[in-house]
């Protein structure tokens, strides 16, 4: 029997509902997962996999099986006919500080099972043929009406907290009453799985920009393709449902490929696409993510991706606090974090669609005279695959990062490429080093796959016994201080003997303290899902302080205070 009374009730088991399950009880919180579905959906739908939801799933140890199954796509072709037009190469991005420079093609019902065997691994399980019907909200709980499907009963179950991840129809959000603006686009899409006989690379998406609309041809596991073309609707003629004799006339009209034959459909649909945002993510003990939060254009891939990260920002403090160690405004953040990047994924989609679907001739002048042309510049495509891979979100404008620097050190870096450096709020950039005092081979990720915080203590190659008790000296104090929500790592630029049994990483080619603009000593505290969230320079005890003090309970941290206390008498 399962109990009626549970720390957190998540509503919907695609993506965005798995991943909070997963990670919740990563984290020792209780919870259930109600789907109305009475079995797996087995439909592909969201196939594009971002460079940072691998890191995600890499954080969640998944990342195997998706690499795996997907299909690593590292390049885009957009051709006029025969003509190559432009081509997106996420090579671009490969650097030591990125692990994944591609898109992974991965059907989504591939991607749910994934998630559902981590589930499955860490004790969940879901609750199917249980619809949500209602729900009311009391100072310390929120109750919802369940329907058993099955048996056709009702019961309430009361939770701390309930979480809306029922997609972009969600009952959830009727139900506290938000309202989810925006429109629909006139066009429509035809979509189907499909075999081509044909001999274009498989590692590569194919889109033909044609004036009737596009053909987009992506790769899928087992030689399988994926195909998408755009029809625009005449009012009064209902556009006709996708088939493969219609797919194949428009392969041959829009790419001018006469030879290759579409076969063996898996699943054919047209849809639509909307734009829409959600007012507020929160409401008193209600949170929305995915796309019950936002629904845009797939142009870009870019829908599941922004699901899973919210869940993978909102568990975190959740879970915090839940176990009394965080305040409740700590949750505030995740509605200042995360409806920000849906409202630049919304315009970012929205402008690739207006400009690549419409057939309005300034739209298309403008699209072959501005942006295919800027689409060409190796810089451009940079910073455009930065953000496509969602590489490039940062919470900057979040209350929970904080950037301390002296003055002399802003002078000093004043117009020293600091731009390149990265900013409180920022992604941490990723790093291979070697484990002390084993010289294993290790990279800050796998350190980061223990989900607490981390504390980056870099010695700023300043390698003086001075430099070196002073980074001790605070490494002891917040390992005690903290020690269960805060990892320390000291960053060594030089292997040597130290008066400390924790985690040393010794950054051999100095990489690490050049990614991470650390040229003095320096301090990054980086948060449980890999965002700067204070970063000090030079190392100073007092904005740390503050900081854990923002961020923690008083109590959590009294209790330790004290504890330190005791163990220094
Ligand atoms: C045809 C198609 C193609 C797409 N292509 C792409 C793409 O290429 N790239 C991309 O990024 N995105 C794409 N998407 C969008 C992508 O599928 C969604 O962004 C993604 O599924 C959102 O995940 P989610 O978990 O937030 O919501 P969903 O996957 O919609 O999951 C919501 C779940 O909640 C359940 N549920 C709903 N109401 C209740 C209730 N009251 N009680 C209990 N359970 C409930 C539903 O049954 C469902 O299982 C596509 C979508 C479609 C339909």
């Amino acid at each position: 029997m399962l109990p009626t009374t549970v720390d957190v009730l998540i509503v919907g088991a695609g993506p965005t509902g798995l991943t909070m399950a997963c990670e919740l009880l990563r984290r020792g919180i209780s919870c259930r997962i109600l789907e109305k579905t009475a079995a797996p959906a087995t439909t592909s739908r969201a196939i594009g996999l971002q460079a940072r939801s691998l890191e995600v799933f890499a954080n969640m140890s998944i990342v195997a099986p998706v690499l795996a199954q997907g299909v690593s796509g590292i390049r885009l072709n957009a051709y006029s006919g025969d003509d190559r037009v432009f081509t997106l190469d996420f090579r671009f991005l490969a650097n030591e500080t990125i692990s994944y420079p591609y898109g992974v093609l991965l059907p989504q019902n591939l991607t749910e099972q994934i998630l559902l065997d981590l589930l499955h691994q860490r004790g969940g399980r879901i609750e199917r043929l249980r619809e949500v019907l209602d729900l009311r909200q009391e100072s310390e709980q929120v109750i919802a009406t369940v329907k058993n499907l099955q048996e056709g009963s009702s019961e309430e179950i009361q939770a701390g907290w309930l979480i809306g991840c029922d997609g972009a129809h969600s009952r959830i959000r009727k139900a506290v009453g938000l309202a989810f603006e925006g429109s629909t686009y006139p066009e429509e899409f035809l979509l189907a799985d499909v075999d081509l006989d044909w001999q274009r690379s498989h590692d590569e998406v194919h889109v033909w920009l044609h004036h009737e609309g596009q053909f987009a041809v992506m790769p899928l596991p087992g030689n399988h393709w994926r195909l998408i073309a755009d029809i625009a609707a005449i009012p009064g003629v209902p556009v006709p449902a996708a088939s493969l004799e219609l797919l194949q006339c428009l392969l041959r009209e829009r790419t001018g490929d006469t030879t290759t034959t579409i076969s063996h459909s898996t699943w054919m649909s047209n849809f639509q696409i909307h734009r829409r945002l959600v007012t507020s993510y929160r409401k008193h003990r209600v949170f929305l993510a995915g796309d019950a939060a936002h629904v845009h254009s797939p142009f870009g891939g870019q829908g599941a991706n922004t699901g899973i990260q919210d869940a993978f920002n909102l568990a975190w403090k959740l879970a915090l606090v839940i176990h009394g160690k965080a305040s409740d405004t700590l949750l505030d953040t995740y509605q200042e974090e995360r409806r920000p990047v849906a409202q630049s994924v919304l315009a970012g989609t929205h402008f690739l669609t207006s400009v690549f679907y419409q057939k309005n001739p300034f739209i298309r002048m403008l699209r072959d005279g501005v942006v295919i042309p800027l689409l060409k510049r190796k810089d451009f495509q940079r910073r455009l695959l930065w953000q496509a891979s969602e590489l490039g979100i940062n919470y900057r404008r979040s209350r929970l990062s904080q950037t301390y620097r002296e003055a002399f050190i802003k002078r000093l870096t004043k117009g020293k490429g600091s731009s390149s450096v990265p900013h409180a709020g920022d992604r941490a950039p990723d790093g291979r080093c070697l484990r002390l005092p084993e010289r294993e081979e290790t990279t800050l990720f796998q350190e980061f796959q223990n989900p607490v915080a981390h504390l980056l203590l870099f010695d700023g190659c300043v390698q003086t016994e001075a430099n070196y008790r002073h980074l001790i000296q605070l490494a002891h104090q917040v390992e005690v201080l903290v020690k269960d929500e805060i990892k320390v790592h000291l960053v060594v630029s030089k292997e040597r003997p130290l008066d400390w049994d924790g985690s040393l990483l010794y950054d051999a080619t100095h990489s690490m303290h050049k990614h991470y603009g650390a040229h003095i000593p320096s301090l990054f505290l980086i948060r449980p899902d890999g965002y700067i969230g204070l970063l000090c320079q030079p190392v100073r005890e007092q904005p740390l302080i503050d900081y854990l003090q923002r961020f923690f309970q008083p109590s959590f941290l009294a209790g330790t205070i004290q504890s330190l206390h005791e163990s220094t008498v």
